[in-house]
């Protein structure tokens, strides 16, 4: 079987009905892109900036991070590479950190972090930026909930654009910026996000958490934990379909994207890139090869509007049959 997968990995991933389809990989650090090329990525849909900040006693200085974002970019080649910036706080704390959140989950993490600490986002800006030269790189804002965070950000990287000019340093002006769908009120909010940015990415790990108050590292609660809830599905969906009507690319980061059991159904929505470890992209691109768009699209939008767990997962098991 491994044998098998392994000879798909030079073959483009189009389904039976000829739509191509994206596959991306998601890293953490420079020293993954050995496993993208060995699994045959389209692109870097997720780098996980912020492992660059995690187990060590200092920051990374702009250099630093310049020089790991600029790796990434080159050794793709064009190709490629979602940047997001960095999702710090929540279950990812900086190791001296003097966080004391009752519920970290919903406090200061990711986009809200970054704009309380102005002075570490622009240096982040400021090496993604000089990065942009060195091959196709995007920014991707992690958890935002509302409009003025996106206008904050798009403002702090026009200033951080500003400040390399002054010094002379070159950039890709018209880098792109785009968004993670990861609250439940970004999913119901999509619209007003579509208008400001250039894509969208879905982070269903995240969107699980909290449509479902779910802890997600949590065993406690891991069996609550259903990314085959209905309300879960219903968010994904919506959130696929008024972006694809709105034609800006949208993309699924999250684990659900590297689940094969959810490749059809993800596909059948109008999913047209998925983003996972790159050791899960053969067999969901084995899924994509197998699949006819027009014999899954109306089960899928079945299962959509399913109201119980049972006939979702009887009517999953038919269209992955
Ligand atoms: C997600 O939440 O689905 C996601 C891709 O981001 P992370 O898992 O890093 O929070
Ligand atoms: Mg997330």
């Amino acid at each position: 079987e491994n044998q098998k997968l392994k000879r798909l990995k030079s073959i483009n991933a189009i389904t039976l009905d000829g739509t191509p389809i994206d596959l991306f990989a998601n890293i953490e650090l420079p020293g993954d892109l050995e496993q993208v090329k060995e699994h045959g990525a389209t692109g870097i849909g997720l780098f996980r900036s912020e492992f660059l900040f995690l187990n060590r006693d200092d920051l990374p200085d702009e250099d630093e991070q310049f020089e790991a974002y600029r790796a990434v970019a080159t050794k793709m080649r064009g190709k490629p590479v979602t940047i997001r910036t960095f999702d710090l706080g929540g279950d990812k704390k900086l190791k001296h950190t003097t966080q004391t959140a009752a519920n970290p989950a919903l406090g200061l993490r990711a986009i809200r972090l970054s704009l309380s600490e102005p002075q570490m986002f622009h240096i982040q800006l400021r090496a993604i930026l000089r990065a942009s030269k060195y091959g196709q790189i995007k920014i991707l804002i992690p958890m935002i909930s509302n409009a003025a965070e996106v206008d904050q950000t798009l403002y702090l990287i026009e200033y951080a654009k500003h400040t390399l000019q002054k010094d002379q340093l070159d950039f890709d002006e018209r880098i792109q910026v785009g968004g993670m769908i990861e609250i439940p009120a970004a999913a119901l909010s999509v619209e007003v996000f579509l208008q400001k940015l250039d894509f969208l990415s879905i982070g269903t790990n995240d969107l699980i958490q909290y449509t479902l108050a779910v802890d997600r590292v949590d065993d406690a609660v891991a069996h609550l934990y259903d990314p085959f809830h209905p309300a879960v599905l219903w968010l994904v969906s919506r959130v696929i379909q008024i972006s694809n009507r709105a034609k800006k690319p949208v993309s699924i980061c999250g684990e659900m994207a590297g689940d094969i059991q959810f490749t059809r159904l993800l596909l059948g929505i109008g999913l047209q890139q998925f983003s996972m470890y790159p050791a899960q992209l053969l067999a969901v691109k084995n899924q994509i090869l197998k699949s006819n768009l027009p014999d899954i699209i109306p089960l899928a939008h079945k299962i959509i509007r399913a109201d119980n767990q049972e006939k979702i997962h009887n009517l999953l098991a038919k269209l992955n049959s």
